[in-house]
């Protein structure tokens, strides 16, 4: 499973940064909720729906909220999410926030992908408050991903933070892609792996940590 989880890793060529740092409009303005529940409403009527029907008189303008809240990681930014919650300590030994629910959205389907995430880092005379990691995970999962992707992001969001020794990141997720539509697999699950640092130097840091958040994976997703 290790050599699997890696594997996605060494083999993933991502511009995250061009992502991470893409600035979208701050603004949640009206006139683009307007305009994306005028969407939503011919999408009703393309499916052969009547949007005029009692049931699905609101149903653009909660659509198009649903959206805006399911992207709203693209009106965020790590700095602001983080603000001042860097402390300086001299901590030693590996930190790890487990099963970090989080929910995302497949680019290329625009269905939903959902799952747990386990964040580490190696501290490095600097830790972050912990809420915050489930936050960052938030921010970029709240955008349309791929899961590798946002493996990544996540990772080196944390790395240009807080500058710690090495940092991990594991996320295992369904993707209703593949289960609801294409090959039908409502039991296979998604893994992906990132790792920095001493995590990618050092096998035994790296084993530490995965040894670590192992025994949460019978309960993931
Ligand atoms: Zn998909």
């Amino acid at each position: 499973m290790r050599a699997r989880t890696d594997r996605v890793v060494l083999n993933g060529d991502w511009d995250t940064r061009a992502y991470s740092e893409r600035d979208m409009d701050a603004e949640r303005c009206p006139g683009g909720l307007k305009r994306l529940s005028d969407m939503y409403a011919q999408i009703l009527a393309e499916v052969g729906e009547d949007p005029q029907r009692e049931g699905l008189v609101k149903t653009p303008e909660r659509a198009a909220q649903a959206m805006q809240f399911m992207t709203q990681g693209y009106r965020q930014s790590v700095p602001e999410l983080l603000g001042d919650a860097v402390y300086e300590e001299d901590a030693d030994g590996i930190v790890i926030v487990r099963d970090v629910e989080f929910y995302s959205l497949c680019e290329h389907h625009l269905l939903p992908f959902f799952g747990k995430c386990h964040v580490g880092y190696l501290p490095d005379k600097r830790i972050i408050g912990l809420s915050k990691i489930p936050r960052l995970v938030d921010m970029f999962a709240r955008r349309l991903q791929v899961q590798e992707r946002l493996t990544q992001q996540i990772a080196n969001a944390l790395q240009d933070a807080i500058a710690p020794l090495g940092v991990a990141v594991v996320m295992e997720a369904a993707h209703m892609c593949m289960m609801v539509r294409g090959v039908e697999k409502q039991h296979s699950s998604t893994l992906s792996s990132c790792v920095l640092g001493a995590f990618r130097r050092d096998p035994a840091t790296r084993k530490e940590f995965f040894d670590l958040v192992q025994p949460a994976r019978s309960a993931l997703v």
